[in-house]
């Protein structure tokens, strides 16, 4: 591509759009930031000023606070922020009405050779893209937050981005300092969160089926596997019990308008299941460390504090059982060639602090044994709950092949 991106417009200053200039400003380039209103704008710079100063206080600033702060320039006319940008990265709030139509607006004004990318946690980008005169410049740029920390970054590609476009944001993303992932095909949640959710709406289950109660499949998830947080403390913690109820109304419509958005069919039933759960503890507003209540109890609304859980509880649950569904998940992605191995344990070791990769864990346990406790899941529920169960083509052709992990020399990877 004949340009380099010198000019970015962000557009969305609220939690994840501050940090985002402010990683770019930090690195030279010449930021347009925009929101609705002149007070969330001053907001975003008051935050992006208290993290340089933390930065700078760590000496990690190469430069002087006012130098970052004075490439970042705030406008609340978005026509105007991006009739010259290079490249606009959208992170409005979570709505694929507003996502496509702040699309089509950037559009109709950003010069030709601009690429568009959005910053969506898991909405359908090609529907982004399919909002613009320019679907072959659209893609994703998944940032975790906060921004300014968090390394995992997933370029994501719709049907109509060029491999030119997604290099092109890869490799940006790479002079940023950030470690990119390529996801070739927008699949809803990409990787790291559809992987997580899975181990999540897991837990969901072997609790609603009287499998295991929160605690012992937390305290497993902590003490075995090492996470810093079981699902359902995470849960609590991130409010998920309400973001996913309140983001499921769309969810049909987004379908009947994007079916392929969800290419594994069964993950519909899955989750619909899982979901009785969160339903349940959404209608009683037990939304977590918000509400003071979720699946622990807090000392007061919006006070967190680390859940206290006994050691001796994890020796009831089976770390397999929680994680080997999000295993078969996984395989369905890499046999579809929307990402590799590697890449999927990358996005979790850096996007949800996993100290080993989940398919590393696999292939340490054997892949024998993974297959055994889905067959085990696929007899204990019935249809139409089935399908999700049963083990992926590629762990079965692996098997056939004797490559049963590490014990044997190869697995999901070789050694
Ligand atoms: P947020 O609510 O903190 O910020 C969204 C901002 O968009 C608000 O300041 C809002 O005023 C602004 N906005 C709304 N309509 C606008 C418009 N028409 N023009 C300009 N600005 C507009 O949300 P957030 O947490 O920063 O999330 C933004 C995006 O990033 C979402 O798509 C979200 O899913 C994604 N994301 C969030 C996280 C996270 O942990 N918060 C992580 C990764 C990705």
């Amino acid at each position: 591509m004949s340009f380099e991106i010198r000019n970015v417009s962000v557009v969305g200053a609220g939690v994840m759009g501050h940090g985002i200039a402010q990683v770019f400003a930090m690195n030279g380039y010449q930021v347009n930031l925009v929101d609705i209103s002149h007070e969330i704008l001053d907001k975003a710079i008051g935050k992006i000023r208290w993290s340089l100063d933390r930065l700078a206080e760590k000496g990690k600033l190469k430069e002087d606070i006012s130098s970052v702060i004075s490439r970042i320039k705030p406008n609340v006319n978005l026509l105007d922020a991006v009739k010259d940008a290079d490249l606009v990265i959208e992170a409005v709030s979570e709505r694929i009405d507003l996502k496509t139509k702040v699309f089509a607006e950037v559009d109709s004004v950003a010069p030709k050779h601009c690429i568009l990318c959005s910053n969506t946690s898991g909405l359908p980008i090609t529907l982004m893209a399919e909002a613009t005169k320019r679907p072959e410049k659209v893609l994703g740029m998944h940032w975790f937050n906060p921004p300014q920390l968090m390394r995992l970054i997933e370029v994501v590609k719709t049907k109509y981005t060029t491999n030119e476009t997604a290099n092109l944001i890869y490799e940006l993303a790479k002079k940023l300092g950030k470690t990119p992932i390529m996801v070739d095909r927008d699949v809803r949640d990409f990787i790291a969160n559809r992987i997580y959710r899975t181990i999540r709406y897991e837990a969901y289950l072997m609790f609603l089926r009287g499998e295991a109660k929160p605690v012992e499949i937390d305290s497993t998830c902590r003490y075995k596997l090492k996470l810093p947080m079981g699902p359902f403390e995470l849960a609590d913690f991130t409010g998920a019990v309400d973001l996913e109820i309140s983001a499921d109304m769309a969810i049909k419509e987004i379908l009947e308008k994007c079916p392929e958005w969800e290419p594994q069919k069964e993950f519909l039933t899955f989750r619909e299941a899982a979901l009785k759960l969160a339903k349940e503890y959404y209608d009683k507003g037990l939304l977590g460390v918000k509400s003071g209540e979720g699946f622990y109890k807090y000392p007061e609304p919006g006070k967190w504090v680390k859940v206290d859980m006994p050691e001796e509880v994890a020796e009831k649950v089976d770390p397999l059982q929680i994680v080997a569904p999000a295993i078969n998940a996984s395989a369905w992605l890499i046999r579809n060639n929307v990402v590799t191995a590697e890449d999927i344990d990358n996005s979790l070791k850096l996007g949800y602090n996993f100290p080993t990769g989940l398919l590393e864990f696999a292939d340490e346990k054997g892949l024998d044994s993974v297959v055994d406790v889905l067959k085990a899941k696929t007899e204990r529920v019935k249809e139409p709950y089935r399908a999700f169960y049963k083990p992926d083509n590629l762990l079965l052709n692996l098997l056939n092949e004797g490559k049963l992990g590490k014990r044997n020399g190869e697995g999901f990877y070789k050694y």
